[in-house]
């Protein structure tokens, strides 16, 4: 037995931490247990003893909520890096701003004429029917730009068809311009900012991880302790350890298809529902190189189907300590899903077709350049919004509000859920049991 009463948060990653930081101001140091040897989730940051600092995927924090700045900047002491987003776009070897539908100027001409003939068509068409991202991205762009691009991109990262996917997770994500912005895009090199994020903060010194660093005394972290069985009525976590642990408050932000089959008398339905939940993985595979990279971008998007990775990102454009003096640093992000695209292999057999491909593009001249190579595995990388995720998630929500669990974070609520959104997640789910205790 590891504890008995009092509040229990499981997940050490930013929603984890978000409530134990809540409960910090209520005067609550509540116990946390995690599956991995050392907490963080997905913001950990792995530093290789060679100089070379990765992060589990490109983590850059574009915040607006002062809380969570504040919190961060404390972490670190204040030793962040400040700087204006600028990201960029790969096809078929040109490199052109991101977004790519007000940048289109450098593309072949007759793919822009096309582009600019299709999504004036599709501005005139009076109120498609738009029944899935697919509808939305041609009466958003147009037929060629959506099926150049987005619709490309959708098969790489979100790892299935526009046709599958709902649209509610756009928000401001996908940029819809008007005629004279493309028009203005197509002929001048770079004349707009329209991208949703602007400004980023990223730690100086050992990876984005370093923001949670001063979040971290406040729980009584148990690592090594995978969550194995919850028994609601009892209030009894079970562990692979063999060990137990009592509870008088549950909050949770593990991912709800590994969650809700661990829920002693979860009904058939329920666990059925969590386990339709879809979701990328991510082969993310790390790069040292023995130059500089100099990249005003700090992140790229690829849409050539025969590379096989959707983003690169570039670790010394977000801090220059993030490999040695004189090297430079990047991330090849793979995706796959249980669902729609299984992992062929092991995550390691794609660090060699993903150098291939950075070849390829001109971002590593040869392999002698390289010092560094590793590749991380993400099992739970992006929420993927297909048609099964809403009625899914709402059987899934109701059934854990019923068993008195509080669910949080990425994929305790299954959206699109960024650091500070997870943060934020985690402290309100604390805040809605210590309310409902003064009740
Ligand atoms: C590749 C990638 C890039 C990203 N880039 C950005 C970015 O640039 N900026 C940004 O703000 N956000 C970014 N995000 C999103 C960000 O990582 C998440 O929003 C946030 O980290 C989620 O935190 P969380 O606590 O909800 O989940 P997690 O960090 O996943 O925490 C869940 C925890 O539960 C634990 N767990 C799971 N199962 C069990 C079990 N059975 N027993 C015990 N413990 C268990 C896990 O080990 C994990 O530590 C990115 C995500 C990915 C995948």
């Amino acid at each position: 037995m590891t504890g008995d009463t009092g509040f229990v948060i499981l997940g050490s990653g930013m929603a984890g931490f978000g409530a134990a930081n809540q409960l910090a101001e209520y005067g609550i140091r509540p116990r946390m247990y995690d599956q991995r040897p050392r907490p963080g989730g997905l913001t950990s940051s792995f530093d290789h003893g060679d100089g070379f600092v990765f992060d589990e995927g490109v983590h850059i924090s574009f915040t607006k909520s002062d809380r969570v700045k504040q919190v961060f900047a404390s972490s670190v002491a204040g030793k962040f890096e400040t700087g204006k987003v600028y990201c960029n776009n790969y096809w078929k070897g040109h490199w052109i701003k991101h977004p790519a539908q007000v940048n289109l100027h450098g593309l072949p001409t007759p793919l822009v004429v096309d582009c600019i003939r299709d999504f004036v068509a599709a501005s005139q068409m009076q109120e498609p029917a738009i029944d899935n991202y697919h509808d939305w991205l041609i009466a958003a762009f147009g037929t060629t730009f959506a099926e150049t691009f987005p619709m490309v991109y959708t098969r790489k990262y979100h790892t299935t068809d526009a046709t599958n996917m709902t649209t509610d997770w756009l928000g401001p994500r996908l940029y819809r311009p008007e005629l004279g912005e493309v028009l203005r895009g197509a002929l001048e090199h770079e004349p707009l900012d329209v991208f949703y994020v602007d400004d980023f903060r990223y730690p100086s010194f050992g990876g984005f991880e370093g923001f949670m660093h001063g979040l971290f005394p406040k729980a009584d972290v148990h690592c090594g302790h995978r969550v194995t069985g919850i028994d609601p009525a009892a209030r009894r976590i079970q562990f692979a350890t063999g060990a137990s642990a009592g509870y008088d408050q549950l909050i949770s932000s593990l991912p709800l298809p590994v969650l809700v089959p661990l829920i002693k008398g979860a009904p058939a339905d329920v666990v059925d529902a969590a386990a339709r939940l879809a979701c990328s993985q991510c082969v993310v595979v790390n790069i040292g190189l023995n130059r500089p990279i100099e990249s005003k971008a700090q992140w790229s998007y690829f849409y050539d189907e025969d590379i096989p990775f959707a983003r690169v990102s570039y670790r010394t454009a977000l801090s220059p300590y993030s490999a040695p003096p004189g090297c430079g640093a990047m991330q090849a992000e793979i995706y796959f899903s249980d669902k729609y695209r299984p992992l062929e292999g092991t995550p390691d057999d794609w660090i060699d077709p993903a150098i291939d491909a950075l070849i390829r593009c001109g971002l590593i001249g040869d392999r002698s350049e390289i010092i560094h190579r590793s590749a991380i595995w993400i099992p739970f990388a992006n929420v993927i919004f297909d048609h099964d995720r809403r009625p899914a998630l709402e059987l899934v929500q109701a059934f854990l509000e019923d068993v008195g669990i509080a669910s949080c974070g990425r994929f305790g609520q299954w959206g699109y859920t960024w650091t500070d959104a997870a943060f934020l997640s985690g402290e309100q789910a604390a805040r809605r049991l210590v309310k409902a205790m003064a009740a």
